[in-house]
């Protein structure tokens, strides 16, 4: 629902009602309010703040006080990372000069330029970003809703999910059955779920080896599929099975309440269920009426702006940009051109055009990362892939062990730039 201007004035206060209007207080410095302060909104709010030296006003609305990499979440179900490590604090970026606002953007009136906050308050712009992220489909996966996440994990945002979810690995009965119910295309990090069941089974060979993993997923094929499928036969021999659209994974239900999944008619028990269902972008951006039909906002190639508003941005997994992923280093870097692109609108600073790229690195076993990735132009219909490489089967255990360095390098390299 897309607050009216009335109702919107009404919830403000005088006094934020009065710092709607900059003109009136004499404000001279353009303002950018960037809503999400994950890989995308962190990165384009410190870089406009950076770069312009303090000639514009940005303001970050994020409402937790500390942000959890899903990068590298996986590594932590598999035992390779510290769930501290994890964790990101919005300090850097504030001493960079941003206005760090803990709260919930909870509408946008895009006719006099304001985004209202939980609170009751509310902030004016000059040019807005959203950058919420995702949040879930309802009713994609029959039998489940958000209340049952604690039953059956998504795991799949930001925050304490991934704690519940390795708790409920760890403690799993003798042999049990780990069932992950994999997302439709669209969705997040695609060789998401693939490293997931990889970093499961490592733990499980570790600690349960006679456990089993089902995966459930209504998609032909997945990112990575003959990587994964030969790193899982060499380190996992017999631990995996996944069941296509083929054999009925396009036809399922989740009981949450007594652990059955039900495939093709079939009840399988399940002792652990993860539940990734389908995605669309964070609910702020379709409450600011910039989604469509496929649930993620439409935006420019040429500089992520929203086709529906000139003075609005989209970025990261909320954008429906064309063939980027989305990644965490998508996010990362579609911020860096829409900095450089409202810098230059509001300060008269050059602006660049527009390059992307990504690389997504998964961990299989020990020492075995693997890796996919693009270059990305522009055109008048689409961010386009214009060049791409990915891992081959059979590479030597130095090639793959480099490869895991480089990611633990990326994953440094990314949280430095964005928080540290
Ligand atoms: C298991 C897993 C593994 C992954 N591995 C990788 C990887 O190896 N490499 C990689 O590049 N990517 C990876 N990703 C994907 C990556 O995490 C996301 O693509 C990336 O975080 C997207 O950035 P974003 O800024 O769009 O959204 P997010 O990083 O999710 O940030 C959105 C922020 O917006 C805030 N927000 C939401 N609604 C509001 C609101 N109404 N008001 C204010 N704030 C709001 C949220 O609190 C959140 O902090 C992985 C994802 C998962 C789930």
């Amino acid at each position: 629902m897309k607050l009216n201007r009335r109702r919107f004035l009404g919830t403000a206060t005088l006094a934020t009602a009065a710092l709607s209007a900059p003109a009136v207080l004499g404000q001279t410095r353009p303002r950018v309010v960037v809503i999400g302060g994950g890989s995308g909104g962190g990165t384009v709010a410190r870089y406009i703040a950076k770069d312009s030296n303090g000639a514009v006003d940005v303001t970050l609305i994020e409402p937790t006080r500390r942000y959890y990499t899903c990068y590298f979440s996986n590594l932590y179900l598999g035992g390779f990372w510290d769930y501290d490590a994890l964790g990101h604090g919005y300090g850097t970026i504030a001493r960079t000069g941003v206005n760090v606002i803990h709260d919930w953007a909870v509408g946008v009136d895009r006719d006099v330029k304001t985004v209202a906050l939980a609170s009751g308050d509310s902030v004016s712009y000059d040019r807005l970003v959203v950058a919420p992220g995702i949040d879930f489909v309802e009713g994609s996966v029959p039998g489940w809703n958000v209340s049952q996440q604690s039953l059956m994990p998504h795991a799949y945002k930001s925050g304490t999910q991934v704690q519940l979810l390795k708790h409920q690995i760890e403690t799993m009965r003798e042999g049990g059955l780990f069932v992950m119910v994999a997302p439709p295309n669209p969705y997040r990090c695609p060789p998401g779920p693939g490293e997931r069941v990889s970093m499961v089974a490592h733990m499980l060979t570790q600690s349960n080896p006679t456990a089993k993993i089902l995966i459930v997923d209504p998609k032909e094929n997945y990112s990575k599929q003959a990587l994964f499928e030969e790193g899982w036969e060499r380190h996992y021999p017999g631990m995996v099975t996944r069941i296509g659209p083929d054999m009925g994974g396009d036809d399922f239900e989740v009981r949450p309440e007594s652990m059955e999944v039900v495939i093709d008619g079939e009840v399988e028990q399940a002792d652990v269920c993860n539940v990734i269902p389908a995605q669309k972008a964070g609910r702020i951006a379709e409450l600011a009426g910039l989604t469509n039909d496929s649930g993620w906002a439409p935006v420019m190639p040429a500089d992520m702006r929203s086709r529906v508003d000139e003075n609005v941005f989209v970025l990261g997994d909320a954008s429906a940009q064309g063939d980027m992923p989305k990644s965490g280093f998508s996010a990362n870097s579609q911020a860096k051109v829409v900095a450089n692109v409202i810098r230059g609108e509001l300060t008269g600073s050059r602006i660049f055009p527009a390059r992307y790229s990504n690389t997504c690195w998964s961990l299989i076993a020990t020492d075995d990362g693997v890796k996919v990735g693009a270059n990305y132009e522009p055109t008048d219909e689409k961010i386009a892939s214009v060049s791409s490489f990915i891992s081959q089967t059979g590479e030597d255990a130095d090639l793959r062990r480099q490869t895991y360095e480089e990611s633990i390098g990326w994953y440094n390299g990314i949280v430095a730039d964005i928080f540290g």
